[in-house]
C-alpha cells in the first residue's frame, strides 16, 4: 500500500506490478560443455552461443535494476535437465527462461569437409522460436510471456522460424502464434517440470551461415538481450 496525502486527506492505495529488483529471474543455459547440443555451419558448438548470450544478458540486465537473476550452471557442471529445474524451482524464481540455439532436421543438411572433417549447413530455414509448455503448472504466464517476448524479438525487426510446425517426423509442433513464433511443446523437461513460467527460445539456426555470421555480431546478440530484457521488464509490470 502506498500513502498518498490528497487535497489534506490521506489515502492509501495499492500499487500494482513488481519490483523488479525483487524480480527473480532464471537464465539456463542450454546443454553443457560435453554435451554441446547443435553443430553450427563452422562447427562450433552450440552450447558456446548459449553461454554468450546468457552472460551478455545477465551484464545488461542487472544495469537496469534487475538484482535477483540466476545463471543455472554458469560453471558448465554435466548437470541434468531435472536438476536444472530443481534449482529454479528450490529458488523461487519468478521466471525460467532456457537459452539455445537451433538446428534443422538432417534431411536438410549439405555436408562438406573441412580439415579433414566432416561438417554440415543448411540455409533453408533462419529466425528465432520461442516455446511453452501446456502442462507446466503456470502455463497461463508461460504463454502470455512467451508471446511478449515474440511481440519485442519482432519489433527488433528479427523474424521467427515456423520449420517446427512442418508436419514431419522430429517437428510437427503446435504453432500457437505465427507472427511471434511461439510454439506448444508439451513434452519439454525444464518447461513442464518447473513450477513457475518458463519458456525457451531458440534463439536463432546456427547450421544457416548467414544467421551463424549474425549472431556473432554483438549487435545482432542485442538486439536478443534487448527484446528479452523488454519483455521480462513488461511481463513484471504486468504481475
Ligand atoms: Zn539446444
Amino acid at each position: 500500500m502506498k500513502k498518498i496525502i490528497f487535497f489534506g486527506l490521506l489515502l492509501f492505495v495499492p500499487v500494482f506490478g513488481c519490483k523488479i529488483e525483487q524480480f527473480k529471474l532464471a537464465i539456463d543455459i542450454g546443454h553443457t560443455p560435453k554435451r554441446g547440443g547443435a553443430t553450427s555451419a563452422t562447427g562450433v558448438k552450440e552450447y558456446v552461443f548459449n553461454k554468450r548470450l546468457a552472460l551478455e544478458l545477465l551484464h545488461k540486465i542487472r544495469k537496469e535494476g534487475f538484482k535477483k537473476v540466476h545463471i543455472i550452471n554458469r560453471q558448465g557442471d554435466e548437470i541434468s535437465l531435472l536438476q536444472r529445474v530443481q534449482i529454479a524451482n528450490n529458488n523461487n524464481t519468478n521466471l525460467f527462461i532456457s537459452l539455445h540455439h537451433d538446428s534443422v532436421q538432417t534431411k536438410y543438411l549439405t555436408y562438406y569437409q573441412k580439415d579433414g572433417k566432416k561438417m554440415h549447413y543448411s540455409d533453408k530455414y533462419a529466425g528465432y522460436s520461442i516455446f511453452y509448455s501446456k502442462y507446466n503448472p503456470e502455463n497461463n504466464n508461460s504463454k502470455k510471456y512467451a508471446m511478449l517476448l515474440g511481440e519485442k524479438l519482432s519489433q527488433q525487426s528479427m523474424t521467427p522460424t515456423i520449420h517446427h510446425a512442418e508436419k514431419i517426423k522430429g517437428e510437427n509442433r503446435e504453432l500457437i502464434d505465427e507472427k511471434r513464433g511461439v510454439y506448444q511443446f508439451e513434452d519439454l523437461i525444464v518447461l513442464k517440470k518447473t513450477t513457475m513460467p518458463s519458456v525457451l527460445l531458440e534463439s536463432g539456426i546456427i547450421v544457416n551461415r548467414t544467421e551463424e555470421n549474425k549472431l556473432n555480431t554483438k549487435e545482432y546478440r542485442d538486439k536478443i538481450v534487448d527484446a528479452i530484457i523488454k519483455s521480462v521488464k513488461e511481463y513484471c509490470h504486468s504481475q
